[in-house]
């Protein structure tokens, strides 16, 4: 079982920010910003190339900009990431979206 999933199970602790039946938000245990948090799917789904049921992006983003208003990110904004595969970046198979804040940003990414 991949590590969100235990994290989903609740077999693994987390700092869970947000919370409905299709998903999960906790924060990032390595932070790269003051503020970064991970919204994942219930579901295991590898990554965004997987995502079959389209309802799941309405869900996904619904749920991220919830959490992005309840903590008043969108003052002085944000930035959403889905790394995927190798080329992506991406280091846990279970598809989520990074929510990063509190400093600015660089683009374009390295
Ligand atoms: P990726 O590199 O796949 O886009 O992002 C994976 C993220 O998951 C990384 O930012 C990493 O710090 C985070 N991460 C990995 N393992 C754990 C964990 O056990 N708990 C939490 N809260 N975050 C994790
Ligand atoms: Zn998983």
């Amino acid at each position: 079982m991949c590590v969100f999933c235990k994290i989903v199970n609740g077999e693994i602790p987390a700092q869970v920010v947000f919370e409905d039946e299709r998903v999960v938000a906790f924060n990032d245990i390595t932070p790269k910003a003051p503020t970064h948090i991970l919204v994942v799917p219930k579901e295991h789904i590898e990554s965004a190339t997987e995502v079959v049921d389209s309802n799941l992006w309405s869900w996904f983003m619904d749920t991220a900009l919830q959490v992005v208003k309840k903590l008043d990110l969108d003052k002085q904004g944000y930035r959403l990431v889905i790394n995927t595969g190798e080329h992506g970046g991406q280091t846990v198979p279970h598809l989520h979206l990074h929510i990063l804040a509190g400093r600015s940003f660089s683009w374009p990414p390295g």
